[in-house]
């Protein structure tokens, strides 16, 4: 091929355009790229300056993309920021006033309810029942397969192995039992049947006490809606 050297630059940069539209579009660019990389071995002796210039000025590209990733990053982090404590505001305003909702022409701000599982709050792990509490050991995988094939083959496990769990039961730090402690303020109580009455076992909770630990309330959010 005999190709002036304006039309080899053309023809790098048209190559180089098209793979790029085709990747944006999902499709197959193996043929362009195998296209490309001929062309550009071929033609790559006259065209060092031209290859070394699209490298400079690809990489200067990135970089000003990269740094614009950075900037919008702070910009949406400011707007989420902004909604926040103009929401937060919101929400004060119709909480004190004991409204769920606010009026205007055109828009209603409503308070709402926080969905999802109420957040559990350990206010005192010291106060906690050993019910609610759990350990973690973390045993290495081997001596978790010697154990288990001891088990299957033998039906017992290995004075040496029960020593080793033992000792790492006893070391281990005791922390809290999320899911039993949730279990047990789910728990109805047995003093009221979870009638919400005058009630000292569940202090009129209808369910379980945990000392140490409790079910924050739920929240309210502010939701904008169209009048
Ligand atoms: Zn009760």
């Amino acid at each position: 091929m005999n190709l002036t050297l304006h039309q080899i630059d053309t023809t790098i940069e048209m190559l180089s355009d098209a793979i790029s539209d085709m990747k944006q579009k999902g499709e197959d660019t193996k043929e362009a790229e195998r296209a490309l990389a001929e062309y550009t071995v071929e033609h790559l002796p006259k065209k060092v300056d031209a290859i070394a210039g699209n490298l400079r000025s690809w990489k200067a590209d990135h970089t000003k993309a990269v740094n614009e990733i950075e900037r919008m990053q702070a910009v949406a982090k400011d707007l989420d920021e902004r909604i926040t404590r103009l929401k937060g505001i919101a929400k004060e305003v119709m909480e004190t006033r004991e409204v769920n909702k606010l009026n205007g022409f055109a828009s209603t701000l409503r308070l709402q309810g926080n969905g999802g599982p109420q957040e559990l709050e350990v206010y005192d792990a010291s106060l906690l029942p050993n019910r609610c509490l759990a350990r973690m050991l973390v045993v290495p995988e081997e001596t978790c397969q010697s154990i288990i094939n001891q088990y299957t083959e033998k039906g017992y496990m290995s004075s040496r192995d029960s020593m080793l769990i033992a000792s790492g039961i006893a070391h281990c730090q005791i922390v809290s039992n999320e899911n039993a402690i949730r279990k047990e303020l789910n728990t109805v109580c047995e003093a009221c049947n979870g009638k919400i009455v005058e009630c000292s076992a569940c202090g009129s909770t209808g369910r379980h006490l945990v000392p140490g630990a409790r079910l924050k309330p739920r929240g309210n959010h502010v939701r904008v809606e169209n009048r």
